[in-house]
């Protein structure tokens, strides 16, 4: 299988991060109904939003990085790392951290 013409398709999007390493992983989602604002524009359309903290899952293994077991763990696709909108289990964070200084130029 070939990987490489994937992630160059993609590199005009997220050329700092070729593949999520973590997704976001709720314990739960709301209703947002008002402007939703993003570096590229703001949509004005209802969607969903995580409530309160939430962890980082491993978008390979689908473990979330802080061990904790949650039934109904929301998972989103979206790149846990990068989704600043969100509040972070600081468990995960600290996990996540852990694990990006322990692998040097992955
Ligand atoms: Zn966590």
């Amino acid at each position: 299988m070939d990987m490489r013409s994937i992630s160059e398709d993609a590199a005009g999007i997220e050329r700092r991060r070729p593949r999520m390493r973590y997704k976001v992983g709720a314990e739960q989602m709301e209703q947002v109904p008002s402007l939703t604002q993003r570096p590229d524009g703001i949509f004005r359309s209802a969607r969903t939003a995580p409530v309160g903290a939430t962890h980082a899952v491993d978008a390979a293994t689908d473990a979330v990085a802080c061990g904790i077991t949650f039934h109904g763990l929301d998972v989103l696709d979206q790149d846990w790392e990068e989704a600043f909108f969100v509040e972070k289990c600081p468990g995960c964070f600290a996990a996540v951290v852990a694990h990006g200084e322990a692998s040097p130029g992955a």
